[in-house]
């Protein structure tokens, strides 16, 4: 079987590094908070270019604590992406405010400039892009509106660790934003755990107390907080896979640049790189109108591929009354047409080969 992500092989690389960490933490017993979360904190804010990144539980604590901490809430309105994982949305119904969601750019499937002006109202306060697949949004437009308008800007990094527009690096142009380390994204850990990013000291100061129970001096409580700390172990991991993430990133690009260079004769649309930004291919994403004959022939030869995301999130069922009537043509339109291939940093250039070589027997027929 050729999965979406192949973890085991990324691990065999950096096994007795992460085993001598483990066997240190469990030495010293430090688990909450412990020398390798601050380490990794220090670490990740300068490879990111922030002032400030504060280790939590998920990417969805992250978008959550950063909304808080922004005070976004009852009320507000967020515009975002109604093409994401739900998390996105969730973290803002969190704070009481209301995600607007607004169509994408059918080639970069992320949030344009011109749709977020037409939805600003005197609600809106704060606008968040998800940089999806691993592509980064038009931070530079976006980030020209929200100032224009007094909108905060909160990205949703969970699928873009190392992406960057001119050598700046996603989650460092806005307010804050929020990084997600489950085990399959770009830098994931063996479990679940999260990042938020500032460079306001102000901003920090409150996630920090939001993620640890409201509280800056242990059993004393400012305000009420959340149990949402980056476990030690996991900062283990997270401290060891940032020393590579330049590498792994690169690995996922040559893989994508592959098959797509594969596939350019054959009828389906390749990912769209804009040439600003550095794509980092979380994942792979195509567009093709027979996408469930593909899947199955790909299923038939024990090869994985997946649909993120077959139901937008204004067409889910825990938002179909409060989106009625919304009509988001491009969003729909991708969602019924596209489907990802297995992309991760140990895929082999014969693997790519073989991959499209089904894909072909498919569609060249
Ligand atoms: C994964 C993901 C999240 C949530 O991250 P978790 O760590 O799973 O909580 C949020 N937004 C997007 C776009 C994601 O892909």
């Amino acid at each position: 079987m050729i999965p979406m992500v192949n973890l085991k092989a990324q691990y065999a690389d950096i096994q007795d590094e992460i085993v001598r960490g483990f066997a240190e933490t469990l030495d010293h017993c430090a688990f909450i908070l412990g020398p390798n979360v601050q380490a990794f904190e220090q670490e990740a804010a300068e490879y990111l270019g922030v002032k400030h990144a504060i280790g939590c539980a998920s990417g969805t604590d992250a978008l959550h604590l950063a909304l808080l901490a922004e005070g976004i809430g009852p009320g507000d309105e967020v515009i975002t992406s109604a093409f994401t994982f739900i998390a996105t949305a969730e973290a803002i119904k969190y704070v009481g405010a209301t995600p607007v969601f607004v169509d994408i750019d059918p080639g970069t499937f992320n949030i344009t400039p011109e749709n977020i002006k037409n939805a600003i109202t005197d609600k809106t306060k704060a606008v968040m892009p998800v940089h999806l697949f691993g592509q980064p949004a038009d931070l530079p437009a976006i980030k020209a509106i929200c100032d224009k308008h007094g909108l905060k800007l909160i990205e949703d990094c969970a699928q873009s660790f190392g992406a960057t527009i001119s050598n700046q690096q996603t989650g460092s142009f806005g307010e804050a934003a929020g990084f997600s380390f489950f085990p399959s994204k770009n830098l994931g850990c063996f479990g679940d755990g999260g990042l938020v990013t500032t460079n306001s000291d102000e901003t920090a100061a409150k996630i920090k107390q939001y993620r640890n129970h409201g509280s800056d001096v242990r059993y004393y409580h400012d305000v009420i907080g959340y149990n949402s700390r980056l476990d030690e172990l996991q900062a283990v991991v997270l401290r060891a896979k940032l020393k590579r993430i330049d590498q792994y990133n690169a690995a996922r690009r040559h893989a994508a640049h592959l098959y797509s260079k594969l596939m350019a004769d054959l009828p389906l649309t390749t990912p769209y790189e804009d040439g600003v930004g550095v794509h980092v291919y979380h994942q792979y994403t195509l567009l093709c109108d027979r996408r469930d004959e593909v899947m199955k022939a790909l299923q038939d030869q024990q090869i994985a591929s997946a649909v993120y995301y077959p139901v937008p999130l204004h067409k889910q069922n825990v938002f179909m009354a409060e989106c009625a009537g919304l009509s988001l043509p491009v969003t729909e339109s991708v969602a019924a047409r596209c489907f990802s291939l297995p992309i991760c940093s140990s895929l082999s250039d014969d693997t790519v080969k073989q991959i499209v070589g089904v894909i072909r027997s498919v569609l060249a027929a």
